[in-house]
Parts: C-alpha cells; structure tokens; sequence
C-alpha cells in the first residue's frame, strides 16, 4: 500500500524554480533516504509535504487523502510528522517537559501548557512511553539545553513522535554528530521507524546505506534516480551528478 505520493510537484519562489516535477510514491513501512548537493531542493520538498509551503502546481497524497497545500497542523493531525535541520526544543524546559508537550499537541491540549496536568492521566502514560522509546528516560528532569548534542537530536525526534505518525521526515537527523552518536542514532531510527514510513535526507552514505530500503537522488529539484541504495551507487548518472562530489554540510 502506497503511503505517500508526489506527482508533478512544481515549486518556484518568484522567477526560481526550484522543485521541477518531482513525481515518487512510498509504500507503507519503507525507509526512503534524499541525497543530492546543497540546495537541489531536499528541505523545500521537505516543507512541501509537511505544509510550510504549499506547491505551486502538482498533488501530494497521505494514503488517498490531498494534502498539498494543506496546513502543517492540519497534516500533522492526518498523521505526517517531521523534524527540521536545525534543532527545534525547548531548552528551558525538561526532557519530560518537553516531550509531555509534544504528547499534548497531539491532543490540542497546548493551551493549557501551564496549568496542572497531573490528572490527564493519558498524557502522562502516553509521554512515559515516548521517554522510554528515545532513551532518555535517565535524563527525564534534565533540561533540553543541557543535553549533549545526539541527545537532543533523540530529544526532537520524540517530540516527532508524538502525534504517532504513519509518515516521519527527518531533515538531516544525523547533521554535527560523531561516528559513535551516529551509529547509535541510525540504531534508534531503525527501532523507531519501525510500522512507519521514513524520508530522511541524508549525506553519510553508511548511514543510507544501512537504514534506508531506497534512495532518491535530487539535483536541482529533480529527481535524477530512484532505486536500492545498490541500484543508486551503480547508477553512473549518479555517480556523475553527486557521489565524489562535494557535498551539503
Ligand atoms: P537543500 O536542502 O537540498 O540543500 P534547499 O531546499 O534548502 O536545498 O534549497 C534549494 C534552493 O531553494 C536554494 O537555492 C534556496 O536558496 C532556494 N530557496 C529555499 N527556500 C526559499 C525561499 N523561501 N525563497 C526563495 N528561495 C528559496
Ligand atoms: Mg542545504
Ligand atoms: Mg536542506
């Protein structure tokens, strides 16, 4: 079953036109990596499909439902959830804090952010599971600033995970991280993106390589091949376009 579906999405800002007929469907459960040099457009189709902009022309699918052009939290709601390339927490607040704020979001609780919330007990339940989920559950009084860096980025991806999401994109997850917070981080969105359908844009090619079922190759906003990470690193167009090449940081 198809989980997400681009057809002939266009993007321009003015007079550039930078997502050029990008046409994909993702089936349920599949792990999909973007790669491609700075700027081809990976974050723009990102924000496309999540509702930060809306498509100049084409159609995006969740499953049979339209969302093109939709609200973020609208499509957040319809069950699409993503992380953005730079860190999105709350540092003044706690691990559990802020997962218990992501958990509320869910339920449209954020108004009530200050008042007591010890009686919801469904909340509570619900942010326990999360902390376990992402390991930080040693860390759970911790205040978000105070994390190490990986740790924060698991940090965001709970909160990611709140609204329990069909479709999860992750912008760069793995971006400033060492080897080790790396590979411990590519574990945890294997565990994670399990019943899930992933898109993550991507540089370490270990890392799609060992997470990712396929990979699409975009360069300046089209999608120049699509297939297994073997498929894709024999691809010689590839290897022309962007492997050896210098790439995004
Ligand atoms: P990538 O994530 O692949 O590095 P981006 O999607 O961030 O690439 O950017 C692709 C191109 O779109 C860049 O040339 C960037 O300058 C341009 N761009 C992105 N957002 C906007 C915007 N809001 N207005 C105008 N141009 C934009
Ligand atoms: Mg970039
Ligand atoms: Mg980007």
């Amino acid at each position: 079953k198809i989980a997400l579906s681009l057809r002939e999405v266009h993007k321009s800002f003015g007079e550039a036109h930078i997502i050029r007929g990008v046409s994909l469907d993702l089936s349920e459960g599949e792990r999909h990596a973007f790669i491609g040099p700075n700027g081809a457009g990976k974050s723009t189709l990102f924000h496309l499909i999540s509702g930060q902009f809306k498509p100049s022309s084409g159609e995006i699918l969740l499953g049979q439902q339209p969302i093109g052009g939709l609200a973020a939290e609208r499509i957040n709601r319809l069950g699409l959830a993503r992380s953005f390339q730079i860190t999105n927490i709350f540092p003044k607040l706690s691990v559990y804090e802020n997962l218990r704020l992501g958990v509320m979001q869910r339920f449209g609780l954020q108004y009530t952010l200050w008042r007591p919330v010890s009686g919801f007990s469904r909340v509570r339940e619900l942010t326990e599971q999360l902390l376990e989920q992402v390991r930080l559950t040693r860390h759970r009084d911790t205040l978000g600033g105070e994390l190490s860096y990986s740790e924060q980025r698991s940090l965001e991806i709970g909160m990611t995970l709140a609204s329990d999401p069909k479709v999860l994109l992750l912008d760069e997850p793995m971006a400033g991280m060492s080897r080790e917070e790396t590979d411990y981080t590519v574990d945890l969105l294997r565990e994670l993106s399990a019943g899930r359908t992933l898109m993550i844009v991507e540089h370490d090619m270990d890392v799609v390589f060992s997470l990712c079922d396929r990979i699409s190759v975009l360069v300046y906003g089209q999608v120049v091949a699509t297939g297994t990470p073997e498929e894709v690193r024999s691809n010689a167009q590839v290897q022309e376009a962007y492997l050896g090449t210098e790439v995004n940081v």
